[in-house]
């Protein structure tokens, strides 16, 4: 399989790792939002979040517990986003499961997503959407 985090994981490619454990890698994105902003994967390789197995999946989250203080003490930030691109549309342009922790300063002029309104009875129309869809789903429970 030609997956670049793939090669990176086993140092095929090199990059700054920062930390690593029997299941997941962290490194440096080469491209940040700010410096410090890191990328946390699963070892495993999966496309996504909904194809990667459970315990990569908690893996993830207890390295970021871990990983987000430490880039925050580092990079004297103000808070720190985790952002997870899921498909093409959402700006996923690597197809390996990967988390971002960017770390925020104050004045760092990046703007919050905008919000929009919904219009009349759309809200409890989406809402009953999407509750039917989990009652027809099969995976994850
Ligand atoms: P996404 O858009 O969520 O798929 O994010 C992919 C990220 O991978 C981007 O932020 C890129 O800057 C980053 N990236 C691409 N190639 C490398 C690399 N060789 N080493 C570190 N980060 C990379
Ligand atoms: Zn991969």
């Amino acid at each position: 399989m030609d997956c670049l985090f793939c090669k990176i994981i086993v140092k095929q490619i090199p990059t700054n790792i920062v930390y690593e454990n029997e299941k997941v890698v962290a490194f440096l994105d080469i491209n940040p939002v700010n410096p410090g902003h890191l990328l946390v994967v699963p070892k495993a390789h999966s496309e996504n979040i909904t194809a990667a197995a459970d315990d990569d999946l908690v893996a993830l989250t207890l390295a970021v517990k871990k990983l987000a203080p430490a880039v925050c003490a580092a990079t004297a930030c103000d808070g720190w986003n985790l952002e997870v691109n899921n498909g093409n549309a959402a700006g996923q342009m690597i197809d390996h499961t990967h988390w971002h922790i960017v770390p925020r300063h104050a004045d760092d002029g990046l703007k919050h997503w905008p919000g929009h309104s919904y219009a009349e009875g759309e809200a409890a129309k989406v809402a009953e959407a999407i509750r039917s869809k989990l009652m027809t789903q099969v995976s994850p429970s």
